[in-house]
């Protein structure tokens, strides 16, 4: 952190937009063969002709030559940027409809980091001396105590509650010095708008139960259909990366929901959303039609009807052209309804129930995202015991994902891997559709983490270890056909 503010202080955006190359020093080079950023340690520099020499990690012989503007830094992609550098990259501007919402400056090619911020807080376990510590940090940088104030909160004038009190009251007998005097003096209803901008603002921890609070991120809209994804980087950074292609002004939006329940109705999303506070009007929850919650026909048993969201009805079947009676809706409706609950109540463990239930909702739905939450407890309990079972509920995942909300995340990757997982027990003679499993996942990975994660690193090296297994036909021959033979990797571009 003091580093960043030394690069600050010499006003160091040039330097950091242009760093300076040494020999041994350890980069992301382009490959020429193929466009991607490969590891590699520099071991010529040129500054005659703004180039490089780099020696590749995996000992590759070719296109060693790399012009100044086709290296990066590693830690790019992991430490925090100045704020300046992250001022040059999105902008806050305000909307009509949301306030104050996040935009990039620049057009972002899906995966691409749009930027690294520090936390401005990190909250860990509320025990009192952690507390404590917590709220001295407050103070390390100055007015950023004020910028905590500044974060949306749905009651700007809230009255402050029991806890505020109590905490308030107890910050007050500790004995305190100096510096950390300061958090008393705030008034209650103060400390009640800091809680506040906490709650509304913050993210879970990721290695232990606490908060972590970010500045510009926490500018970052909701969305259910999120432009862009993250992960966190060195020091609890935020690393946000587009997932989409990007327009220069384009908006920067999160998902405040967890993965899986981007895979919920639209009604389950707003209900979840409720504890933000707002009515999300993204652009999936305006759909007209909610296509993860189909209903088989009850007609021809073949068509899958879907609800509209805002009559209620039913869409005509696409399969027998009828359409069910507004009795037959109310039915159905109310079957829903029921089976939704008994999924929310179901216990994990008791496979034989979670089974029975599974059984009987698919005679009455289809592509419907209890059958989603079903198959994902049926994959997990079955997967150690009956794996050809436990695969085919994996496949159904995969379909639900691919049809209900068709974008990398974490849990799509993750059963493209894992079902390549077990197809090397199963059917390690299918290469090709092992690899395309893995290349699913690396692909994915590449765009939500990077490909330097740890995340993508796993099914870069299952692939690699498949594709290098495969035949011997590539290992004769000159090495001409560089392209063809260096390591399969993704078309993510990772430029700064
Ligand atoms: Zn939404
Ligand atoms: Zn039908």
């Amino acid at each position: 952190m003091t580093n960043t503010k030394d690069k600050e202080a010499k006003g160091g955006e040039e330097d950091e937009s242009e760093p300076r190359w040494r020999i041994g020093d350890r980069v992301y080079a382009l490959w020429a063969g193929n466009n991607c950023y490969y590891v590699s340690t520099i071991a010529e520099v040129s500054e005659a002709d703004r180039t490089v020499v780099v020696t590749w990690d995996d000992a590759d012989t070719s296109h060693r030559r790399v012009s100044f503007d086709q290296v990066m830094r590693p830690s790019d992609e992991t430490t925090a940027w100045s704020r300046a550098r992250i001022e040059k990259r999105a902008t806050v501007r305000h909307t009509k409809q949301k306030g104050r919402c996040l935009f990039t400056n620049e057009a972002c090619e899906p995966g691409q980091v749009v930027f690294v911020e520090r936390p401005l807080l990190v909250a860990l376990p509320a025990v009192a001396p952690k507390l404590w510590e917590c709220l001295q940090k407050l103070h390390e940088e100055p007015g950023d105590i004020d910028v905590i104030r500044d974060k949306y909160v749905p009651e700007p004038d809230e009255e402050p509650n029991e806890d505020v009190i109590r905490i308030l009251k107890a910050l007050q007998d500790a004995e305190l010095d100096g510096e950390s005097n300061k958090i008393c003096k705030l008034e209650a209803k103060s400390f009640q708008r800091l809680v506040s901008a906490w709650r509304y603002n913050s993210f879970g921890h990721h290695k232990e139960d606490g908060l972590v609070l970010y500045n510009r991120i926490s500018m970052c809209a909701h969305s259910c259909d999120p432009t862009c994804c993250w992960s966190y980087g060195d020091e609890d950074a935020f690393v946000l990366r587009s997932r989409m292609a990007l327009e220069k002004g384009g908006e920067l939006t999160i998902s405040y929901l967890q993965d899986e329940d981007l895979l919920k109705s639209t009604s389950v999303r707003q209900q979840k959303l409720q504890n933000w506070k707002f009515t999300c009007m993204c652009p999936r929850c305006s759909l007209k039609v909610d296509v993860g919650r189909g209903i088989r026909c009850q007609r021809c048993k073949v068509g899958v009807l879907y609800p509209q969201v805002p009559t209620g009805g039913f869409e005509t079947c696409k399969v027998c052209g009828s359409s069910p009676s507004s009795e037959d809706t109310q039915m159905l409706l109310n079957m829903e309804e029921e089976y939704v609950a008994r999924v929310d109540s179901l216990d994990k463990k008791d496979l034989d129930d979670v089974q029975t239930v599974y059984q009987a909702a698919l005679d009455i739905f289809e592509r419907h995202w209890i059958l989603y939450v079903m198959d994902t407890i049926l994959w997990e309990g079955q997967r150690q015991k009956n794996i050809m079972e436990a695969m085919e509920h994996q496949r159904r995942r995969i379909d639900f994902h691919q049809h209900y909300y068709f974008r990398p995340t974490f849990i799509l990757a993750w059963c493209h891997e894992e079902l390549g997982d077990c197809m090397v027990q199963q059917f390690p003679s299918r290469k090709w559709h092992l690899m395309q499993e893995f290349q699913r996942a690396y692909q994915m990975l590449a765009i939500l983490c990077g490909t330097t994660h740890q995340y993508t690193a796993s099914p870069y090296n299952k692939l690699w270890q498949v594709s290098s297994t495969n035949n011997s036909a590539n290992a004769n021959g000159a090495n001409t056909e560089t392209s063809e033979s260096r390591k399969p990797v993704a078309q993510v571009s990772i430029s700064m």
